[in-house]
């Protein structure tokens, strides 16, 4: 080292020397002004830019973040999505998802297709709480599965093979599905009522009926 230099000198070239030996070339010191190891200094992510911490807690703080918030939230986000896969497969990507979100509700991609219509479940959004705990990574259309062959069924069950059923985007029982008349084409009905109803509420089979 330097002989010319000064004893805080000397530590600040130190205190790099240490930062290096930990965390490679993940970060460069030209704006750090080394006090004290309990003082602030200022540390230039490669990736991230400029942040300020005590020059202690940088040779500390845990590899590859070495206290760079950006870091932090990128490892975050890289061991949130292994451990999705880990639990769920390929069953959702992971394009829209961003770990700043991570502690409420984060952006999940289902992959899964509506076995109706052909589309996608594609975008919701649930914490990574719930979508690592439940058995269908938290997506609705998922859930709705079951209740929506059920409903199938009891459709067949009230009307045999009167209506079809291509058009019928199932979300819930509550909700308008698009039932297709054989004899008079497409009309709305809300999913409970279609099974309920005798003419499955088509309005032009209603209106026939009533006309007898
Ligand atoms: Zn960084
Ligand atoms: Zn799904
Ligand atoms: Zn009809």
């Amino acid at each position: 080292m330097n002989p010319n230099l000064t004893t805080l000198e000397k530590r600040g070239v130190k205190w790099i020397a240490r930062a290096k030996a930990r965390h490679g070339d993940r970060f460069r010191y030209n704006y750090a002004t080394y006090r004290s190891a309990h003082e602030n200094t200022t540390i230039t992510c490669a990736i991230h830019g400029d942040f300020i911490m005590r020059a202690q807690r940088h040779i500390e703080s845990p590899l590859n973040s070495g206290g760079c918030l950006g870091c932090l939230k990128s490892i975050t986000q890289f061991n949130l999505v292994k451990k999705s896969k880990a639990i769920h497969g390929d069953k959702f990507t992971y394009d829209r998802f961003k770990a700043d979100e991570w502690q409420t509700k984060a952006t999940y991609t289902c992959t899964s297709v509506n076995f109706i219509t052909g589309e996608t479940h594609g975008d919701f959004n649930t914490s990574p709480i719930n979508h690592h705990q439940s058995p269908n990574g938290g997506c609705p259309s998922c859930r709705q599965i079951p209740h929506h062959i059920k409903w199938l069924k009891d459709a067949a069950t009230a009307h045999g093979d009167r209506f079809i059923y291509t058009r019928a985007n199932y979300v819930s029982r509550c909700k308008n599905v698009m039932v297709v008349c054989r004899d008079h084409g497409p009309f709305a009905v809300k999913a409970r009522h279609h099974a309920e109803l005798k003419n499955g509420g088509c309005p032009r089979c209603v209106k026939i009926s009533r006309g007898r």
